[in-house]
């Protein structure tokens, strides 16, 4: 017999997946650059379905089905290259590399078009749901060619997360990149997410005057309403749970350092490259940064400030319920910034991405996976050229019936020194968006002033410069 799809690389997440394919049906071909991960497999989890053990690169293509399809689940980065040099060479035409690691969109277009040449099929794909998302059904955002998602397209379907409503979690997300430019997008999101749901729990514990148990079932109330979500019901889990040494509340004990792997920065320097504001998304990568800055940190608890006055009874209940517009109101902002970026790289690199489509698959299996996503999709799907979110007259009524509450919550974190950068920038956004008039005619006289970069008027076409240094008349360029 031969496999229909192999898996290299069995770490957690090339295991999990490998399982999940072999759970559905799949014969697959399994291999590891150390022979005695693929030996533990099989010895573990052998008996969940077909397995084919392969310990080295030639039989490992010799036991695939073709057109092989062999998936490469390793450390992203130069692995990804020495694996694919390694496996390129045994391959024939129309035989489908996958690559299912964190990859930078842009090695994947140059991993595409160099496998393009030699007849080989490349597909990048981003792969969310961590290592129970591999095994159970993960979000799958494949990208490359429309050929190879033929063959390949009804199997991630049948591994992938269902939606409420049934639908796979998977969609050909467009040529080449894509796929893995729209998962660095999703990551960037996520980041924006979780910095808006952390500001949430400050504010109901400094300004709410809440334990991290209370504001665990406060988000557990939230979580049976319209922010319905994974992220927002793992932090009832954390936020509630106790730390068994000390007896304190875990969220007191672990060191207030968050760290990165990298995918959010990447979607704020594409963003910066693409010219996208993305500010929420950036403020949240900002704010693990400075977390991290123990000396600076340090150096300013000195630093003036007022003291935050715990509210309690009726009116610290109120504040939640403020907090929830301002953090519903917040997470749309987010949305609308994330789906731009991707707006934008599509239109860039002429990838023809269906936005509905993308928010379809993230509605299951994903970290980001919420029912809100369902309406995001509906949006786009009414409306596929939707200029921004916001202009979605759902999402514009909601934020019209949170911004009251939004701003006061903001007046109370400034008021009272809670820092709240995520939810500050989404505002700032909103409002920037909605001006009649920005002060940005001011920047561009200034501009002019010193450096004769011209300006346009809004009363005429043409280009204009005034000469400051003489007698301030205005010429036209
Ligand atoms: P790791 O990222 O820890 O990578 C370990 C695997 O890579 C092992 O199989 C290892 O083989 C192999 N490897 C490393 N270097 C080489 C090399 N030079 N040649 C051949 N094989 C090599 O594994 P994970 O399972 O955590 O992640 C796999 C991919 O999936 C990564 O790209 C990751 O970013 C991505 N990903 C991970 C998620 C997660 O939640 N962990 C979620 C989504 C994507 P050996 O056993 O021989 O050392």
């Amino acid at each position: 017999t031969s496999a229909q799809i192999g898996v290299t690389g069995l770490a957690v997440m090339g295991r999990n997946l490998a399982r999940n394919f072999a759970r559905n049906g799949y014969t697959v071909a399994v291999h590891n650059r150390t022979p005695s991960r693929t030996r533990e497999l099989l010895a573990e989890f052998g008996d969940e379905g077909e397995f084919i053990g392969a310990e080295s690169a030639a039989e490992f293509v010799a036991a695939l089905e073709r057109p092989r399809r062999l998936v490469i689940m390793v450390k992203a980065g130069d692995p990804t290259d020495a694996v694919i040099e390694e496996f390129a060479p045994l391959l024939e035409d129309g035989d489908v590399i996958i690559d299912g690691g964190n990859a930078h969109f842009a090695d994947t277009r140059r991993r595409e078009r160099d496998l393009r040449e030699r007849g080989i099929h490349f597909v990048g794909t981003g792969i969310s749901g961590g290592e129970e998302g591999a095994l159970h059904g993960p979000s799958i955002m494949p990208g490359g060619s429309a050929e190879s998602y033929e063959s390949l397209g009804p199997m991630l379907a049948k591994i992938s997360a269902k939606a409420a409503d049934g639908a796979p979690c998977v969609t050909h997300v467009g040529p080449d990149g894509s796929g893995h430019f729209v998962k660095m997008v999703h990551n960037g999101i996520e980041y924006a997410d979780m910095q808006l749901i952390a500001e949430a729990y400050q504010l109901l514990r400094d300004v709410g005057g809440r334990s991290p148990a209370e504001i665990a079932e406060v988000f557990r109330t939230w979580n049976t309403g319209r922010l319905d979500s994974y992220l927002i019901e793992i932090t009832a889990e954390v936020l509630s749970h106790v730390d068994p040494a000390t007896g304190e509340p875990f969220v007191d004990v672990v060191a207030d350092q968050a760290e990165q792997k990298g995918t959010g920065r990447w979607t704020v320097q594409l963003a910066l490259e693409l010219g996208v504001p993305v500010s929420g998304i950036a403020e949240a990568v900002f704010a693990r940064s400075l977390s991290g800055h123990t000396a600076l940190r340090e150096a300013s608890r000195g630093l003036a400030g007022p003291t935050a006055r715990p509210l309690s009874g009726a009116a610290a209940d109120a504040f939640a319920d403020q907090v929830e517009q301002a953090l519903y109101a917040s997470k749309i902002v987010s949305y609308t910034q994330g789906f731009h970026e991707i707006a934008a790289g599509s239109a860039e690199y002429g990838w023809n991405i269906d936005l509905g489509a993308i928010a379809g698959i993230w509605r299951g299996g994903c970290i980001i996976r919420a029912a809100f996503l369902d309406r995001i999709r509906a949006a786009y799907d009414a409306r596929p050229d939707l200029p921004s979110l916001l202009s979605d007259e759902t999402f514009a009524a909601e934020i019209a019936d949170a911004q009251q509450d939004w701003r006061e919550v903001l007046g109370a974190a400034t008021g009272q020194g809670v820092p709240t950068p995520g939810f500050a920038a989404a505002l700032a956004y909103y409002d920037s968006l909605r001006a009649d008039r920005l002060p940005a005619a001011l920047t561009q006289g200034q501009r002019d002033y010193f450096g004769a970069h011209t300006y346009r008027r809004t009363d005429r076409e043409g280009t204009f410069h005034t000469r400051w240094a003489g007698d301030r008349s205005e010429v036209q360029m």
